[in-house]
């Protein structure tokens, strides 16, 4: 299941950076920033967290111990948004084996189910999408957002993903599934 999903993740990934480059005007994603893993609840399915771990394995010791420690503190004060115990200095120590929700991070879409355009959360902090954002009123002021619904549970339930045989399973905050 891992490798076909590894393969859904190659389509996917093409798709995303598709995406990126149509809206870079709007973009301020740059190494170093790691504002969307430093505030979340981070959505991942059962496959998804499979994935991250079978990368979590081969990690140096010390920075598996670190991860370990700050789960097991997340998961004793419990907070809603949190910062990712997989972030260490600022750069993702897993980005191969990312969720879905982080490949997707960053781009603005729009909502058919609910008529509106859904940003990413940097936008509150003068990042991606700022530049069309009016934050006193709400409005948004972008003419051709992406028509893809980039939710994990759309992606992960899309015809594509039935074409690769792909069964997520639960969604669940990311500190949940430990
Ligand atoms: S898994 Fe990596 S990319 Fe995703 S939120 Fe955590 S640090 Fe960020």
């Amino acid at each position: 299941m891992l490798q076909r999903y590894e393969k859904f993740l190659e389509k996917l990934d093409k798709r995303l950076e598709k995406y990126f480059e149509e809206q870079c005007e709007f973009i301020k994603c740059k190494s170093g920033c790691s504002a969307c893993c430093e505030v979340g609840e981070y959505p991942f399915s059962r496959l998804e967290i499979e994935y991250l771990m079978s990368g979590f394995v081969n990690l140096p010791f010390g920075i598996k111990h670190k991860i370990k420690e700050d789960i097991k503190h997340l998961k004793q004060e419990n907070p809603k948004l949190y910062r990712c115990p997989f972030l260490i200095n600022n750069m993702c120590c897993l980005y191969k084996y990312r969720g879905i929700v982080c490949r997707t991070h960053g781009l603005a879409w729009y909502d058919e189910s609910e008529n509106r355009i859904r940003l990413p959360y940097c936008v509150n902090i003068g990042l991606n999408y700022s530049k069309v954002f009016d934050r006193e009123t709400g409005e948004v002021f972008l003419q051709n957002p992406i028509r893809e619904r980039l939710r994990i549970d759309s992606i992960l339930k899309s015809p594509q993903a039935k074409s690769y045989q792909i069964e997520c399973g639960e969604i669940r905050p990311l500190i949940r599934w430990f």
